[in-house]
């Protein structure tokens, strides 16, 4: 997979990314930096931009959501529950739900979409050729925050746990939306919350 890893230092350092599909498409995933940092990386590697997938609403991951769909007209996928309800949910409804068989057909790539609520009551959690987008559901030994506004420790627990049982290889990368970057089995192997000894 052609990925590209932008962070958006502000307002929260937002790990974000770009990938791009052999038919010259570009995905965005969580765009929270300057707009003008994708448009401009989009022109350098002479691609379109036709996606904006999000994993949630919170604020720090929409930054260039909207720049970017009224300049590219990219569809953009997040689930409803966050959206509308500023100021920790800002974006207007722009976007559409993801599909409810949690798959999403680009190009040649094909992400996988687990609803994993807990942090936010819309987040989710995207797979796409041995790489876990994690959000702020799953943190590199650690998860999200559930005291926020729509937060919840019994969904979290219920995402964690789905999550852990999911059949995935131990070497998949999870790029969380914040700080490190980690694999599936390291997380499996180390990360108390997603082996149940936090509740
Ligand atoms: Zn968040």
């Amino acid at each position: 997979m052609n990925l590209i890893h932008i962070t958006a230092s502000a307002p929260l350092f937002t790990n974000t990314f770009l990938i791009l599909t052999k038919a010259g498409h570009a995905v965005a995933i969580d765009p929270a930096a300057d707009p003008a940092v994708y448009l401009c990386r989009i022109e350098q590697e002479n691609v379109q931009l036709t996606h904006i997938l999000l994993t949630h609403g919170h604020y720090d991951h929409v930054g260039a959501v909207v720049e970017l769909q009224k300049k590219t007209g990219a569809a953009v996928y997040v689930q409803p529950e966050d959206t509308n309800n500023p100021p920790m949910f800002p974006l207007p409804s722009i976007g559409t739900a993801y599909p409810e068989d949690g798959i999403l057909r680009i190009d040649e790539l094909e992400f996988r979409i687990w609803r994993t609520p807990g942090h936010t009551p819309g987040s989710v959690c995207l797979y796409c050729d041995g790489v876990l987008f994690s959000g702020d559901t799953l943190f590199a030994g650690s998860c999200g925050r559930v005291d926020l506004p729509g937060g919840s420790a019994a969904d979290m627990r219920n995402s964690l746990s789905m999550l852990s049982k999911l059949p995935l290889p131990g070497g998949t990368k999870v790029l969380p939306g914040h700080e490190y970057f980690s694999t599936f089995g390291e997380e499996l192997r180390h990360n108390p919350y997603l082996l149940g000894e936090w509740y």
